[in-house]
């Protein structure tokens, strides 16, 4: 089932939605960005507040990637918990799928940050569950991140 040589499993990095993020090319609501690493809101979130962090450079699955650079995307991951917890979770999730067998959709690779607002165990794991109501209030999520993730 794999693609042409170097083409990885899903066929390279044409097409790939997170790169076109990555490098600007498509809009996202960012939350962190510096020159390795990009984090930024879901756009079908599990709970609002669920934020991506992804590598700039294209690897498909967490098996390709670089040590150097999953250490930059993890450290990432941590801020966001940290900032998440600061605006308001009371846990957080961290969850990463490889392969469609896996659940990916997107064939670049990135971490799920999810917040969780409640007292118990998740509710629920379906995408979409925690949209948001307005344009307005997805921002303010944003906000409270981005502030959350100043030292
Ligand atoms: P996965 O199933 O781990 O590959 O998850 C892919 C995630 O990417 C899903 O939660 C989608 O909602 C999310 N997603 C897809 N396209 C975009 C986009 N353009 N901006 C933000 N998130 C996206
Ligand atoms: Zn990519």
């Amino acid at each position: 089932m794999r693609g042409e040589a170097g083409m990885g499993y899903y066929g390279g990095v044409m097409n790939c939605v997170f790169c076109k993020i990555a490098q600007g090319q498509i809009p996202a609501v960012a939350v962190y960005e510096d020159a390795e690493v990009m984090a930024f809101l879901d756009v079908n979130p599990i709970e609002k507040g669920h934020v991506l962090v992804v590598p700039r450079q294209h690897y498909e699955v967490i098996m390709d990637a670089p040590e150097a650079v999953l250490q930059q995307v993890t450290c990432v991951v941590r801020k966001v918990a940290c900032a998440l917890m600061k605006s308001g979770a009371t846990g957080v999730n961290v969850q990463q799928n490889n392969y469609p067998a896996a659940g990916q959709v997107v064939p670049h690779l990135h971490f799920h940050v999810i917040p969780r607002y409640g007292q118990d165990a998740p509710r629920s794991w379906a995408s979409g569950a925690g949209r948001y109501a307005f344009d307005a209030e997805r921002d303010l999520y944003a906000q409270r991140i981005k502030e959350g993730m100043k030292p």
